[in-house]
């Protein structure tokens, strides 16, 4: 990628002393991982998204002036360093930054399920492939405003059961990677948003059983899966720590517990990430 003349582009570990004169981006991690979400902090002449690893992400206008916006790094990312680059209001690349992807090992896990459950019949495969359908409307919401303040906290205090990005073997054969968290929470265990947002969707599906997406704007969207019951319809506005459901162990599931997914843009991502970078220290002074 070509780097634009007269624009200064530092990567700065957090918030460091003030760049050059010219236009900056700051990372928060500095160093992300493949499937982690991590901040960016950008000092340039009315950017509105950074574009890295052949998605868009949305910034917006940091309390502490500048711009702001989270971006996450494909869970199959190769680490080393990939360009981030920074667009403006008519699509043109303002500058990149370089940002060095770490490496990341993920586990492989082999599972042994019922075959009904890995070999679909054709009316459970059609049922699942409807689902799916609606599944990926709701995480291509862009609601083009930030619906939630402060940190992204857990939504149900409990000890990770099964960690994001495991790649899984059913029965032998290959299957995707494990999209989410598990929290091992005991069945009717109340599950509160970790920030506030949009329920965008609702549903009792094959793979996911009762199931909640909320949407927090700028491509933010977060999943709770396998609920034992909902508490929310679609369309609420929920506020941080409302319920939206109960823990349980519905749809392709093997005991109770929550299962808590993250997309940003459309992009999986490992919720503990979003945690962290959402709670890290303000980057250049301007917080979440
Ligand atoms: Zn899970």
């Amino acid at each position: 990628m070509r780097r634009v003349a007269g624009l200064l582009l530092a990567v700065l570990a957090s918030a460091g002393p003030a760049a050059a004169a010219g236009s900056r981006v700051e990372l928060y991690p500095a160093t992300p991982a493949p499937g982690e979400v991590f901040r960016v902090r950008v000092d340039a002449e009315q950017p509105v998204s950074v574009r890295f690893g052949g998605r868009e992400f949305d910034l917006w206008p940091a309390d502490g002036g500048g711009w702001e916006g989270l971006v996450a790094v494909d869970r199959d990312a190769r680490a080393g360093e990939a360009d981030a680059v920074v667009v403006g209001r008519d699509g043109r690349p303002l500058g990149t930054a370089p940002v060095p992807v770490r490496a990341r090992e993920y586990p492989v896990q082999r599972l042994t399920v019922s075959e009904k459950l890995v070999t679909l019949s054709a009316e459970d495969r059609a049922r699942a492939d409807r689902e799916a359908v609606r599944i990926r409307a709701a995480l291509a919401s862009r609601t083009p405003r930030r619906l939630w303040t402060g940190p992204f906290s857990l939504p149900v205090d409990a000890p990770v059961s099964s960690p994001f990005g495991t790649r899984r073997y059913y029965n032998g054969k290959r299957r995707g990677y494990h999209s989410g968290l598990d929290l091992a929470a005991p069945r009717g265990t109340p599950v509160a948003a970790p920030a506030a947002g949009r329920v965008v969707l609702v549903g009792d599906f094959f793979y996911t059983g009762n199931t909640v997406f909320v949407d927090h704007g700028h491509g933010l969207v977060t999943a709770y899966f396998h609920l034992d019951a909902v508490s929310v319809s679609e369309g609420d506005r929920v506020e941080t720590g409302q319920e939206l459901g109960r823990v349980g162990s519905t749809g392709r599931s093997t005991g109770p517990h929550l299962h808590w997914g993250v997309y940003l843009s459309g992009r999986k991502a490992d919720p503990l990430s979003l945690v962290r970078a959402t709670a890290g220290p303000a980057v250049g002074g301007g917080g979440p």
